[in-house]
Order: C-alpha cells, then sequence, then structure tokens
C-alpha cells in the first residue's frame, strides 16, 4: 500500500506574516486528527523559516517550491539545496510546470535538479504534465513519457522521489481532469517506471495528482488506484479548503 501525500503549493503567494498565519490555521483545522496520509506545504522562500517554526515537530513536513543544481557560488537569484536543508525542509518540488512556462526549465535541467537534491538526501516531487495543445495534438503520452524518462535520467534509486502529474490546461483553471483521464495518464507513467526501475520500483512510487483539485472532487480522484495524492495549489491557500482535501486523501 502506497501511503497517500497531499502537498499544498503555495506559489508566490503570502508575505511571512501571512504565510504563518495559514500554517497556524492548517494546524488548527487539523486538530487531533491522526494523519493516515503524508502532507506537506510548500511556501514562498522568505516564508521557510517561519513557517517552519509554526509546524515544529507536527506531521507536517515543509517543502521548498525550487532548488538550484550547483552546491554554492555566483548564481545570483538561486537557492542551494543545502541552504533548504539547513532551514528544515524534507521535500522540494522541481520541474512545476510554471517554471518549464516562464523560467526555461527543461527536462535536462529538471534532471541536474532532481540529481543535486537526491544527492543531498532531499525528497523531490517532480512534476510533469502536458499543455492543452499537446493534448489536443493526442501527444499527451509521449510528452510526459519524455518529462519522465529525461528527469529521472541516470537516477539511481526512486527512493526519494514523488511524481506529480499535473497536466498543464489544468492549472489554476478550475478545469480538472476527470479522475478517469487522470487515472490513465498515471497508470502510463507507472509503467514507463517500471520499465526504467522495475515492477517493485513502479508499485511503491507514489504519483500525485495536481491542476485544481477541490475538497469537491478530492475524494473521486484520490480514489482512483494509481493516483497517490495531490499537489494542491489555489485551494492549498485556504486552510479549511486545505484539511479538506488531506481530509479525503
Ligand atoms: P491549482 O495548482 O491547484 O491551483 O490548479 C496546482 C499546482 O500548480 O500545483
Amino acid at each position: 500500500m502506497r501511503k497517500k501525500i497531499v502537498v499544498g503549493n503555495w506559489k508566490m503567494n503570502k508575505t511571512v506574516a501571512e504565510a504563518s498565519e495559514l500554517a497556524s490555521a492548517i494546524l488548527e483545522h487539523l486538530g487531533n486528527s491522526t494523519l493516515l496520509c503524508e502532507v506537506g506545504i510548500a511556501p514562498a522562500f522568505p516564508a521557510l523559516t517561519e513557517v517552519g517554526k509554526v509546524i515544529g515537530s507536527s506531521d507536517i513536513r515543509l517543502a521548498a517550491q525550487n532548488c538550484h543544481y550547483e552546491d554554492d557560488g555566483a548564481y545570483t537569484g538561486e537557492i542551494s539545496v543545502r541552504m533548504l536543508e539547513s532551514l528544515g525542509c524534507a521535500y522540494v518540488i522541481i520541474g512545476h510546470s510554471e517554471r518549464r512556462q516562464y523560467f526555461g526549465e527543461t527536462n535536462r535541467t529538471v534532471n541536474l535538479r532532481v540529481r543535486k537534491a537526491l544527492a543531498e538526501g532531499m525528497q523531490v516531487i517532480m512534476c510533469v504534465g502536458e499543455t492543452l495543445e499537446e493534448r489536443e495534438g493526442g501527444i499527451t503520452d509521449k510528452i510526459v513519457t519524455e518529462q519522465v524518462r529525461e528527469g529521472l535520467k541516470d537516477v539511481g534509486d526512486l527512493g526519494g522521489v514523488v511524481l506529480a502529474y499535473e497536466p498543464v490546461w489544468a492549472i489554476g483553471t478550475g478545469k480538472t481532469a476527470t479522475p478517469e483521464q487522470a487515472e490513465e495518464v498515471h497508470a502510463s507513467i507507472r509503467a514507463t517506471i517500471s520499465d526504467m526501475f522495475g515492477e517493485s520500483a513502479a508499485g511503491n512510487l507514489r504519483i500525485q495528482y495536481g491542476g485544481s483539485v477541490k475538497p469537491s472532487n478530492a475524494v473521486e480522484l484520490f480514489a482512483m488506484p494509481n493516483i497517490d495524492g495531490g499537489l494542491i495549489g489555489g485551494a492549498s491557500l485556504k486552510a479549511e479548503d486545505f484539511v479538506a482535501i488531506v481530509k479525503a486523501a
């Protein structure tokens, strides 16, 4: 049985004070509920320290939204994996479609980041997903398979890896993939992983769905056999909604 994982990706939202407030509200809404799934939140870099303090020794994991693949040096504006580790991050999101779309991230740079993070002992959430044009062109499978193969190239062990399938046309648009549409891609990703890393690694790998997940659609998405939780954008900015999604998992 794979343990489901739900992570809130706060993107470029919330000042430090607002982020601390949201983290407190999430803790409050979770109350004493025993978490049957893994839960993480990914605030923007400036808020990591304070949010880390708020979640303290709770079961919520701290995640970052990106990292660089070099150790340190003259890379103005970048953040290294070791810096994230020093802030208590357990996870880093890599290759989000917004990074690919707006910041020139490619399968190759995603792969460099994934390998760096894993080498430093950080767990990775690697995102893949097709655009609307690619879906309509009938090449979803080809694109996603390439992203998986190239992103995980030369990765030895999948132990620290979670994948997130996020169809670009469903992100922040209110248009969710149907559970069947998502399941089809998740199953195909798992088949690719089986081919690359073997059946047992594929069976253990968690694949989140992301793209307009809300309390109202989370249950049916998470019920699909190959969907192991969610990467939540918009709905993670409201404590009540995020916790409702966590409970759906
Ligand atoms: P959304 O974003 O839930 O707002 O669609 C998901 C994501 O980009 O991770």
